[in-house]
């Protein structure tokens, strides 16, 4: 078996994660939510997103709709609330600038997971322990901390960290004990459909998984579940993925708080997605060569009469002109808008994103005039300076009674000066 492949001893991979972390946020500012059930909604406030250890003993699961835990909710004093994705983002960012301190190479892979490379580090599970103290004394946020030769070992180690009291797991690929003990579900990259074919030829747990002959996991999974094999086995399948990769697309959309149906409003909200998408392309210094516009009604209505469409635009010279983006994707909207229906959704896509160096420019320049362009980065400066309520486009609305439903909302403590904590 390569498992004991003597090439890789050296490497040591870690996953780092934030227990809980929407909840560990939102007690970083509200201390005395500790020990307590809190969970968190998602967007619009449908379901639990983040559930703390006493909303789970509880038996809230992931992902359940707030109107059917509500009642449970209330009757056993848990703290709710709506996500707060300003803050998260920020105090996921935070995380990250401490992880990065201790390990030259990072790779972050969602808003509360980060891969680290130690290899080389001679005793990694006691740096794992100074890594996590560190980032809770720093951040207020307390994290898990996997290692193992692969990515993947890593991330099953994860999850045996979060029993421990150190809150740090290592597994080697020898220890086939442990990974006797683990269902093979419970591997990354093997979803719910996948171990039921596992399972059916008697693949039930890890060490199973590992010692099948790879031509049987190929046949049930193709290469892709052999690669996941073979990095259980610890042999490196899966890289470091230091720098995102560019993305083509981009899309800004969300759900309303409310059923809309009036053009303006719908305007507003396209006018305000399109803003966000295009700043999200400038700060990757990127321009978009298309657009297109999308709305929606509710497909779950079934009472209601359904309507959805999009239309979609190529630039004749790639851009991040906000202000065109923004007229654009009006004129689509408008070329779509059907009076009479009730809206759920609108949202709008930048296509084809290019490096901005690799512009070509057109002969005749028309949009992109000097002044034009002095204007847009004056506007843009201002509103990251002072806040975005202080610069946007008539556009976007003021009101913007359309917007998502959050009630239950905390503060943005780190990132608007509005809502910093006082101390007196
Ligand atoms: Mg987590």
């Amino acid at each position: 078996m390569g498992c004991r492949d003597q090439r890789y001893s050296f490497l040591v991979i870690a996953l780092a994660d934030c227990n809980n972390f929407y909840v560990s946020c939102e007690r970083v500012f509200r201390p005395a939510l500790r020990n307590r059930p809190v969970i968190v909604l998602s967007n619009n406030d449908g379901c639990a997103v983040a559930r703390s250890n006493e909303a789970k003993a509880l038996g809230i699961p992931m992902g359940a709709p707030y109107h059917q835990i509500k009642k449970l909710c209330e009757w056993n004093g848990v703290t709710v609330f709506s996500s707060n994705y300003e803050l998260y983002g920020d105090m996921s960012r935070r995380v990250t600038s401490v992880l990065a301190r201790f390990a030259p190479e990072l790779e972050i892979y969602s808003i509360d997971e980060s891969f680290l490379n130690l290899s080389g580090v001679n005793t990694p599970l006691l740096l794992s322990q100074r890594i996590r103290k560190t980032v809770v004394r720093w951040t207020g946020i307390p994290i898990s901390i996997g290692l193992g030769k692969t990515k993947t070992l890593a991330k099953l180690a994860n999850r045996l960290a979060k029993k421990k009291k150190t809150g740090c797991f290592e597994i080697r690929a020898e220890q086939d004990d442990i990974l006797k003990q683990i269902p093979v579900g419970d591997i990354w990259g093997v979803g719910h459909r996948l171990s039921i074919r596992l399972q059916r030829v008697g693949l039930n747990n890890a060490l199973r998984f590992a010692q099948a002959p790879s031509s049987v996991i190929r046949s049930i999974g193709g290469v892709t579940l052999e690669r996941t094999q073979r990095e259980i086995t610890g042999i490196p399948c899966l890289e470091m993925e230091q720098v995102p990769q560019s993305r083509k697309n981009t899309c800004s959309s969300r759900s309303f708080g409310r059923p809309v149906e009036t053009l303006a409003e719908l305007e507003e909200a396209v006018a305000n997605y399109a803003v966000k998408a295009t700043r999200k392309v400038r700060s990757e210094g990127s321009l978009t060569s298309g657009l297109q516009v999308f709305i929606n009604t509710n497909r779950f209505r079934e009472d209601q009469e359904q309507y959805a469409n999009s239309r979609t635009l190529a630039f004749d010279e790639p851009t991040d002109d906000i202000i065109r983006v923004v007229q654009n994707a009006k004129v689509l909207l408008r070329s779509i808008y059907r009076k009479g229906y009730a809206y759920k959704k609108t949202g709008v896509i930048l296509l084809d994103l290019i490096p901005k160096r690799s512009q070509q420019t057109l002969l005749f320049e028309e949009h992109g005039s000097p002044r034009r362009r002095e204007f847009i980065d004056a506007f843009e400066e201002v509103s990251a300076r002072y806040g975005q309520s202080c610069a946007f486009l008539g556009a976007q609305g003021v009101k913007q009674k359309w917007s998502m439903r959050r009630e239950m909302r905390t503060p943005r403590y780190t990132t608007c000066w509005d809502d910093l904590v006082k101390v007196f």
